[in-house]
């Protein structure tokens, strides 16, 4: 057996050994993608979403019928999971509910035959719950803001955040606007990375009031950009990099590179029909690195004169 395997060809996807009941279901009717559908194309991009799934906590916009069903956003665990889906304890609510996180791609597919269409991990691991390894700034046009504007915000928190010694790596969300993700050491503690994410939310809507907001009054919105750091809590997230989005389209929320920003590529622009070709031809994956530009967050100047 072990001389066969040997001599065999690499297999193309990862192992998936999970079974679909009714594969042929329609769960995007007018971009035709079916529940096999989208399980190949998770099959095809596991190597790529894997780092940003695995080991979380998830919540899970499900619609066991599709798109034009009814759709819930599910942050526990519910009767009948599948085996290959594990249930976590939050240390934090003990003989609460389990959540959901998944090991493998099995884990994966289960979760596509439980009609998940999103998949919305923490911002920190089963490993450190409470010590967030990465934050999302998630930029929200308001009502007749051009893209450009939402390009240049997304640069914008990108400088800022390099200025203080973090990494930043951007990706389009798969609906509306873009997500520009630091990768972190887990050392801060969830109070800590939200006082952080709002500093800077706050800093720039002050700077520009006429470009962006930091607070959710609609009202403030419109012409404007919501810098979204209320993402970075404990229990809230985003969703993940190469996770579908619910939403006619199929689009997906796809990372990219800063140089490929533009009116090109739109917020939704990204899909289960093209992404794994984009995959397949690109030479490296734009988020290369990611773990490995983490650093710890930057200790607050209020702070820094206690102690040290
Ligand atoms: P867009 O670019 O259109 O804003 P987005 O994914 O950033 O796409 P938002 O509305 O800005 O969408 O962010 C909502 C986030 O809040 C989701 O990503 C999700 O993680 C979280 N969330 C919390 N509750 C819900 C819910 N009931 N339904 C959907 N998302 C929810
Ligand atoms: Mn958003
Ligand atoms: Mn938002």
């Amino acid at each position: 057996v072990r001389e066969e395997a040997k001599s065999a060809p690499a297999p193309k996807a990862p192992r998936r050994t999970v079974k679909l009941t009714h594969p042929d279901r329609v769960y995007w009717p007018d971009d035709g993608v079916t529940k096999e559908g989208l399980a190949d194309y998770y099959t095809e991009v596991w190597r790529h979403v894997a780092p940003h799934i695995v080991g979380r906590p998830l919540a899970l916009l499900r619609a066991p019928e599709g798109i034009a069903g009814q759709s819930f956003f599910q942050k526990h665990a519910w009767k009948g999971v599948h085996s290959a889906i594990d249930l976590v304890a939050d240390p934090a609510d003990a003989g609460g509910q389990p959540l959901i996180a998944i090991h493998d791609l099995d884990g994966l597919i289960g979760l596509v035959q439980a009609g998940v269409l999103e998949i919305h991990p923490w911002g920190s691991t089963l490993a450190d719950w409470e010590h967030p390894d990465l934050i999302v700034m998630d930029l929200d046009p308001g009502e007749g803001v051009p893209w450009e504007a939402v390009i240049e915000a997304a640069t914008e928190t990108a400088d800022r955040l390099r200025k203080m010694g973090l990494a930043a790596f951007v990706k389009t969300s798969g609906g509306k606007g873009l997500h520009v993700v630091t990768p972190l050491k887990p050392k801060a503690d969830w109070p800590a990375v939200k006082a952080f994410t709002r500093g800077l939310a706050e800093a720039m809507a002050a700077d520009s009031p006429d470009r962006f907001v930091a607070t959710i009054t609609k009202s403030k919105r419109r012409g404007r950009i919501l810098i979204d750091y209320l993402r970075n809590q404990r229990g809230m997230t985003a969703v993940a990099p190469y996770s579908t989005r619910a939403r006619p389209g199929a689009a997906v929320s796809m990372p990219l590179a800063w140089d490929e920003l533009g009116p090109g590529i739109g917020p939704a622009y990204f899909t289960v029909a093209n992404a794994p070709t984009r995959l397949a031809t690109l030479r490296s994956d734009p988020w290369d690195g990611f773990r490995a530009a983490a650093v710890p967050l930057p200790v607050a100047k209020s702070r820094r004169t206690k102690g040290s």
